[in-house]
């Protein structure tokens, strides 16, 4: 048994004076029974807890840490930057380049604004959305998760969803009316709420690879169809790839399955493992975001220096030559390898996966929506969860989650990985 004293500790303290101790609801591991650790370092693929514990991390701070934590060019940027102030609240160059950077990564994007977090990004565009369109409804997919703003906190996924809690208390129902929820990869229910709703969506909002369900791939045609669905009905297709974007590929999803959205909202990796969020997407309507238009936003702390400095720093870093092959073969071998050892160990289980992004369902049923996904044996997952942390293993702490692969995990690593799943899947 690893030791845990000094986690738990801290967790007797935090649960004091921070609301269940965390600042973040599934980082307490209340879904798989286990008390949360908490962290004191971690370089590249390794994250360290209070307690000296070691682990192989799959977590990646749910998803920025793409290049491994504590990436030296990274790091070295930061401190630079730091000396040089760590926020002005006033123009600098190093937004532009950021912003430069993801327009010619993600050719939807003709301008993008930046934020300090991927709820900020989502709520953002979703205002544009409605104010360009002077239309108030939006289609989102049920468990599909936006972040916690309050039009997006119904039928959502990730934290929302583990603690069944998809449609949270303290938001109105005068807010949440606005929202209209579809089944993910299921175009029909698509049509139908747009034609129940002629001419009153805004927008249709969908993480076009699901993660927030676990990992949920779209099926052939389903973006395809999404999109000239919004062409013939004047709706903006709003694609969050807060996780996807500059995760499976440069470009993102969009790039991935070359299907061009209307905006994108991106987070986590363009902050280099910083606060960030940005929205971006046709100029027509960029230009009607303040103080170009009339549509308001605004943020204290949006293009912090540091956050661009990273941001920056971590795009340059993965345009290096096969970057996204190598962490795609890696991811490959390793969501193979876990697939191998249930097999043989007699534990059903369906995996799932798009570069590197994957998931292991503790079921065997195909997972295509969050009905599907919902079927998945949770408890079994919780004892998996609970046997790879006692073997070094650290992963994200409920089923409806994203493990990451990263540019720092080695082959070695990747093996250790999978005989800590064999024998977990023996020992449940
Ligand atoms: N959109 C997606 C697809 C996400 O995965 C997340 C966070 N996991 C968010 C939005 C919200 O981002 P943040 O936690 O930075 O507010």
């Amino acid at each position: 048994m690893i030791t845990t004293t000094t986690s738990r500790q801290l967790f007797a303290r935090a649960i004091t004076s921070i609301p269940g101790g965390v600042n973040s609801p599934v980082r307490a591991f209340k879904s798989v029974g286990a008390d949360p650790l908490f962290i004191s370092k971690a370089s590249g693929s390794r994250i360290i807890d209070a307690d000296g514990n070691e682990f192989i991390d799959y977590v990646g701070s749910w998803g920025p840490m793409i290049l491994g934590h504590c990436h030296p060019q990274v790091v070295a940027a930061v401190k630079n930057a730091v000396e040089k102030g760590s926020s002005f609240g006033a123009p600098t160059e190093l937004e532009i380049i950021l912003a430069e950077m993801v327009i010619k990564a993600v050719p939807s994007i003709e301008m993008v604004r930046m934020v300090s977090s991927g709820t900020e990004a989502t709520m953002s565009a979703i205002r544009l959305a409605r104010g360009y369109t002077g239309k108030d409804k939006i289609i989102k997919f049920s468990g599909c998760y936006h972040g916690h703003a309050d039009s997006l906190l119904v039928k959502a996924g990730s934290g929302a969803a583990t603690f069944g809690v998809p449609d949270s208390p303290g938001v109105p129902g005068d807010f949440a009316k606005h929202t209209l929820t579809a089944r993910f990869n299921d175009l029909a229910s698509v049509r139908q709420l747009v034609s129940q709703n002629k001419d009153q969506v805004a927008c249709i909002i969908v993480e076009p690879i699901a993660g927030n369900m676990g990992t949920v791939p779209p099926r052939e045609g389903f973006l395809e169809g999404l999109r000239s669905i919004c062409t013939e009905e004047g709706i903006i297709l709003i694609f969050d790839e807060v996780m996807t974007g500059f995760r499976v590929a440069y470009g993102g999803a969009q790039e991935l399955f070359g299907v061009t959205p209307d905006m994108t909202t991106l987070g986590k990796i363009i902050g280099g493992g910083l606060p960030v969020g940005a929205f971006g997407g046709k100029k027509e309507i960029m230009e009607k975001l303040s103080p170009a238009g009339g549509i308001y936003q605004a943020g204290t702390l949006s293009g912090n220096p540091l956050a661009m400095t990273a941001g920056i720093e971590t795009l340059r870093l993965l345009q290096q030559k096969d970057f996204y092959t190598q962490l795609e073969e890696k991811s490959q071998l390793l969501a193979g390898g876990i697939l191998t050892a249930a097999k043989a160990a007699g534990c059903p289980l369906y995996g799932t996966r798009v570069g590197s992004m994957f998931c292991a369902f503790f079921g065997t049923e195909e997972v295509h929506d969050w009905d599907s996904a919902a079927k998945c044996n949770t408890a079994a997952f919780a004892k998996y969860f609970r046997a790879m942390l006692e073997e070094g293993i650290y992963l994200a702490p409920s089923q409806f989650e994203t493990a990451f692969m990263s540019a720092a995990h080695t082959l070695p690593e990747i093996e250790r990985t999978i005989d800590a799943a064999r024998k977990s899947f023996k020992s449940l």
